[in-house]
Protein backbone atom coordinates (compact mmCIF):
# COMPACT_ATOMS: atom_id res chain seq x y z
CA UNK A 1 0.00 0.00 0.00
CA UNK A 2 1.33 3.79 -0.55
CA UNK A 3 1.81 6.02 1.85
CA UNK A 4 1.70 9.79 0.79
CA UNK A 5 5.29 11.94 1.95
CA UNK A 6 4.22 14.86 3.27
CA UNK A 7 5.54 17.90 4.94
CA UNK A 8 4.14 18.16 8.54
CA UNK A 9 3.99 21.22 11.17
CA UNK A 10 3.62 20.04 14.65
CA UNK A 11 2.92 23.72 16.81
CA UNK A 12 3.71 22.70 20.56
CA UNK A 13 0.73 24.07 22.60
CA UNK A 14 3.14 24.38 25.52
CA UNK A 15 5.53 26.74 24.57
CA UNK A 16 4.53 27.90 21.13
CA UNK A 17 8.01 26.26 19.52
CA UNK A 18 7.11 24.83 15.73
CA UNK A 19 8.52 22.05 13.93
CA UNK A 20 8.55 21.34 10.02
CA UNK A 21 9.23 17.59 9.33
CA UNK A 22 8.74 15.35 6.54
CA UNK A 23 6.63 12.54 7.51
CA UNK A 24 4.21 9.90 6.07
CA UNK A 25 0.46 10.25 5.65
CA UNK A 26 -1.18 6.64 6.87
CA UNK A 27 -4.48 6.55 7.24
CA UNK A 28 -5.51 9.87 8.31
CA UNK A 29 -2.60 10.21 10.65
CA UNK A 30 0.95 11.35 10.28
CA UNK A 31 3.57 9.61 10.83
CA UNK A 32 6.91 11.90 11.23
CA UNK A 33 8.53 10.12 14.18
CA UNK A 34 8.36 13.02 16.13
CA UNK A 35 9.06 12.72 19.67
CA UNK A 36 8.84 15.60 21.95
CA UNK A 37 9.00 18.77 22.20
CA UNK A 38 12.17 21.30 23.47
CA UNK A 39 10.02 21.73 26.47
CA UNK A 40 9.38 17.54 26.73
CA UNK A 41 5.73 18.22 25.99
CA UNK A 42 4.87 15.14 23.91
CA UNK A 43 0.93 15.25 24.37
CA UNK A 44 -0.15 18.56 23.45
CA UNK A 45 0.83 19.37 20.05
CA UNK A 46 -1.35 20.70 16.99
CA UNK A 47 -0.49 18.90 13.81
CA UNK A 48 -1.19 19.75 10.27
CA UNK A 49 -0.10 18.92 7.02
CA UNK A 50 2.20 21.95 5.30
CA UNK A 51 1.44 22.58 2.39
CA UNK A 52 3.54 25.48 0.08
CA UNK A 53 2.90 25.59 -3.66
ZN1 LIG B 1 7.00 22.88 23.64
Amino acid sequence: METDRVKVIIRCNVCGEKFVLRGRKERGSFDTGFKQCICSNSEDLHIEEYNAL
